[in-house]
């Protein structure tokens, strides 16, 4: 099949089994050429198949020599239709890991389903016995609840008033004002249900009843706050609400585990291009200024950067993790940093669909936009046949 990007707004329906596997194996590549980290041994990333999560596995396996189990929801091809960029970095990760000599498994389905979180549990008890370190990674517009069985939908929406800001069409360059309507109570409750921490602590609960977490297991799960130009539709909206509700989590989870050992984070991370954040309006115009200003300035980083950083120099490090005044750790402080935010602030005053593309690196982010589903890679030749039925080895 000849693969090439089919894309509908924030959404592109095809993604390349090639470009995913270099792009994986230059994240292996990456983490493989840093100084090699003592730390988790047996690692359970849900969420693992694209943007954070994927970057924690590939930092515990390559970084660490640990075992990994990844909990993600892709689709294998199908007739006409690829697979997930998901399923296909996952195929790549896994088949280097068994190349490694490193145990690995893949367990896809609905992480918030009880029967997903029951065989990842039997998989641990069969094959790596408990686990020391849990990333929660998922992002997701929608939850079933696993005993109620109601299906909750997040949205992206300012909470009390109306929201108005520039935002981009990165495909096309066009920035226009966005106006969005406060969320509904209803709304609200809905986005905390999925995008809050009541599923984390189910993981962690579940995985405690089974005797499944060694005593000084550590667990973390990801944040953004970012500066005040997406506070509305972010950190004070309802997605910031669900994330408020994920740091009460992991105070409570802290609680849990800490008699034997053990430890809960939240980690805020920088703001990058995968599959969630193009979702959020506003979000990709303030990346691509961002990202203009951190590459000039040389401290531009990708997933893989960040979670090596976490690992290497906040989670995995003599003494106790650093952390801000509200307990989270920090690995957006090259982001936040108060001069390039005020540089970031200039062009965000100034940017028109005329000189987007020389004040912001728009560019860059439709690039690493394809790129996320396997495209624009440099060496493959996309008008060449592909195969898109690809095996995940040590699917479960
Ligand atoms: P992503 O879309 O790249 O990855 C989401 C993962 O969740 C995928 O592996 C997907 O398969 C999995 N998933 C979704 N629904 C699932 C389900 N029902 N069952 C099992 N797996 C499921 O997202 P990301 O941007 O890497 O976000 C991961 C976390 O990092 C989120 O908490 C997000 O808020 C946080 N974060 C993201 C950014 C950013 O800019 N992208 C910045 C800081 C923090």
């Amino acid at each position: 099949m000849i693969i090439q990007p089919k894309s509908r707004g924030f959404i592109c329906t095809t993604a390349h089994p090639l470009g995913c596997a270099v792009q994986v194996q230059e994240q292996i590549n990456y983490v493989k050429s840093h100084p090699q980290l003592s730390g988790p041994k047996n690692v359970l990333v849900v969420g693992a198949s694209t943007g954070y999560g994927l970057a924690s596995r590939i930092v515990s396996a390559f970084g660490a020599n640990a075992n990994t189990i990844g909990v993600y929801f892709d689709k294998a091809a199908e007739g006409a239709r690829t697979a997930s960029a998901g399923w296909y970095n996952s195929a790549a990760f896994e088949t280097a890991a068994a190349e490694a000599g490193l145990k690995s498994y893949s367990i896809v389905g609905d992480a918030f389903s009880n029967e997903i979180k029951a065989k990842t549990i039997d998989l641990i008890k069969s094959e790596l016995g408990k686990i020391d370190l849990v990333v929660y990674s998922v992002a997701s517009p929608r939850r079933v609840h696993p005993d109620t069985g109601e299906v909750f939908s997040s949205v992206i929406k300012p909470l009390g008033e109306v929201y108005t800001n520039k935002t981009v069409n990165f495909h096309t360059g066009e920035v226009t004002e966005v106006a969005i309507e406060p969320a509904t109570e209803d709304e609200l409750r809905q986005t905390i249900a999925v995008m809050g921490g009541e599923d984390w602590q189910m993981w962690i609960d579940a995985l405690q009843a089974a005797d499944a977490l060694t005593a000084d297991a550590t667990t973390v799960a990801y944040n953004y706050i970012g500066p005040s130009i997406t506070h509305a539709v972010y950190r004070d909206g309802t997605i910031g609400a669900a994330k408020n509700h994920l740091l009460e989590t992991a105070h409570n989870l802290n609680d849990q585990l800490k008699s034997t050992g053990g430890r809960a984070f939240i980690s805020v991370n920088k703001a990058l291009v995968t599959q969630s954040s193009s979702a959020i309006p506003v979000v990709p115009l303030y990346i691509s200024a961002l990202y203009k200003l951190m590459k000039e300035q040389g401290t531009h980083e990708g997933c893989i950067e960040q979670i090596y950083r976490l690992f290497t120099e906040r989670l995995y490090i003599d003494g106790a993790t650093p952390v801000d005044e509200d307990g989270q750790i920090r690995i957006d402080d090259l982001e936040m940093n108060p001069e390039l935010q005020a540089e970031v602030a200039k062009i965000w005053e100034a940017l028109t669909t005329e000189n987007v593309y020389d004040l912001t690196d728009l560019e860059g982010y439709r690039d690493e936009f394809f790129g996320l589903f396997g495209f624009g890679v440099e060496g493959i030749n996309y008008e060449l046949d592909s195969e898109p039925n690809v095996d995940i080895h040590n699917l479960k």
